[in-house]
């Protein structure tokens, strides 16, 4: 269908289920959402993954509840508000909790992720002779395997809703990580990786996959690691101090801060797929979440993350806001109508704006809370080096290995790659196996120490899942490095 002739349809949708009687609805048509993934397993292309999906998503709002459809663009966009508003009035007879969306201005804008190669125009010979000249520098006598896993995305779409807003966006994702492994002298298998990180500011195309500070030029470093592994002992079981490095801090942040701040599961959404949250609605503005130093923010504005999409999939300008606060909860992860939910049930004004949060993973699933970039904003406490200097007896700790959470995200249970052992401000010597526990708010009132602005900087998650159907999402989280007091560490034998 012509442009001019697919916009007219949608705003005369758009304005006859109005007339009908709906009290909100929006549109979000895809002319493009493409994905290519490409793996190299020891060196062979074990996988060439494309995808190409484009359509209609239509959302109607009516005496309080929602309805949703969508379709491919064969389809005419008037079946598809039609389906939207028969659902919206299936709903409306079961609902509890009449949804409203407050009046909003319009908002009219365009987003377009920064870009100097477009990733999906690089022609796949490029992308495999750098993917195998890569796979040759991971090459060694002690690598057993080897795996390369690229993950390239585009997408362009446009957004109506019923307050007059129109908003055009085109987005571009880049993932990429390697990873060696090995059998050590147990017999058990050890591994160390990297995956493609920025610095929070820059370009975010397939320029960013080549420069060698962001993600290859660490390929020596990660097979003398597993080398050192191989030979190394046991983590033993102790309290200790614990240093995460951004490779770790990050699961962290998103697991026991990203997921238990999403206001739907404080509403108890989520509780039959991966869990709800120990946060309660009375928490906003009075739970000490952990020490003075930690801060954390919904932060929006980082140009080269995956977080960052300028408007979420309601028309919210995407922004950058505390959720944390020296240590106190003060925001969530927030849409429009969750908003409206939490003011009702809670008979106060707990939120009085949206927090851009509102996100969709296709045009064919209505938009839900998710994260955008979570984020642990840097401290003063110093680089690495002088945290590692002024630690008595602890673990320095990068990369999950596999992680455990309690259903209500209250605890966790993490393993990691690699621990460096630390004694009297020194490294002395490299662990294997290393694991910690703790009970998040425990944990982070013991956070004592928060690199400056040279250790933080923005790891990339390209599939948190959420939601039934599921959705996955593309999330940033920028963190500096981290130490924790008095942590759990080990296994007890
Ligand atoms: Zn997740």
């Amino acid at each position: 269908m012509k442009k001019e002739r697919l916009i007219k349809e949608i705003n005369s949708g758009i304005e006859r289920i109005m007339a009908e009687g709906a009290d909100f609805c929006d549109a979000r048509y895809y002319t493009e959402d493409s994905s290519e993934t490409l793996t190299l397993y020891d060196g062979n292309l074990e996988s060439n993954e494309t995808t190409f999906e484009s359509g209609l998503g239509v959302r109607v709002l009516y005496k309080g509840a929602w309805g949703f459809a969508a379709s491919s663009r064969e389809v005419a966009p008037a079946v598809t508000f039609k389906n939207a508003f028969s659902n919206a009035k299936t709903a409306s007879r079961l609902v509890t909790v009449p949804l409203k969306m407050d009046l909003n201005p319009p908002v009219r804008g365009k987003y377009f992720s920064p870009v100097v190669e477009d990733p999906l125009n690089i022609p796949l010979e490029a992308k495999l002779a750098f993917l195998e000249d890569l796979d040759k520098k991971l090459q060694g006598t002690h690598i057993e395997h080897r795996i390369i896993e690229i993950n390239l995305q585009r997408m362009h779409n446009f957004y109506w809703n019923s307050e007059g807003s129109f908003i055009e966006r085109k987005l571009i994702n880049c993932f990429a990580g390697s990873t060696v492994m090995a059998l050590d002298s147990d017999g058990k298998m050890q591994m160390r990786s990297k995956v493609l990180h920025t610095p929070g500011h820059g370009t975010r195309g397939w320029e960013m996959v080549t420069k060698p500070e962001l993600w290859s030029g660490r390929a020596e470093g990660i097979k003398e690691e597993l080398a050192r592994l191989l030979e190394a002992p046991e983590l033993d079981f102790g309290k200790r101090s614990v240093i995460l490095l951004p490779g770790q801090g990050m699961l962290q942040v998103h697991e026991t801060i990203g997921h238990p701040l999403e206001l739907d599961r404080i509403l108890g959404y989520e509780l039959s797929y991966a869990g709800g949250s120990f946060v309660r609605l009375e928490s906003i503005g009075q739970l000490r979440y952990g020490s003075e130093k930690l801060n954390v923010s919904a932060y929006g504005s980082i140009a080269n993350s995956p977080g960052s999409f300028g408007f979420d999939d309601e028309g919210t300008p995407e922004r950058d806001y505390l959720l944390i606060d020296k240590g106190i909860l003060v925001n969530c992860l927030t849409s429009r109508a969750m908003i409206s939910e939490v003011n009702q049930v809670a008979g106060r004004q707990v939120f009085d704006q949206s927090g851009g949060a509102s996100r969709s993973t296709a045009f064919y699933r209505a938009p839900i809370d998710r994260m955008t970039n979570v984020s642990i904003l840097p401290g003063n406490d110093g680089n690495l080096d002088r945290i590692i200097s002024a630690t008595e007896d602890g673990l320095v700790l990068d990369n999950p290995k596999s992680w455990s959470i309690g259903s209500n995200r209250e605890h966790f249970h993490f393993s990691c790659e690699i621990a460096w052992e630390v004694k009297d401000g020194r490294i002395t010597r490299v662990l294997k196996n290393p694991t910690y526990q703790g009970h998040t708010l425990e944990f982070y009132a013991n956070l004592n120490a928060v690199g400056d602005s040279s250790t933080w900087v923005v790891e990339q998650v390209p599939n948190c899942g959420k939601g039934e159907p599921n959705q996955l999402m593309e999330i940033g989280h920028g963190v500096p490095v981290l130490r924790f007091e008095n942590v759990i560490t080990g296994e007890r034998v």
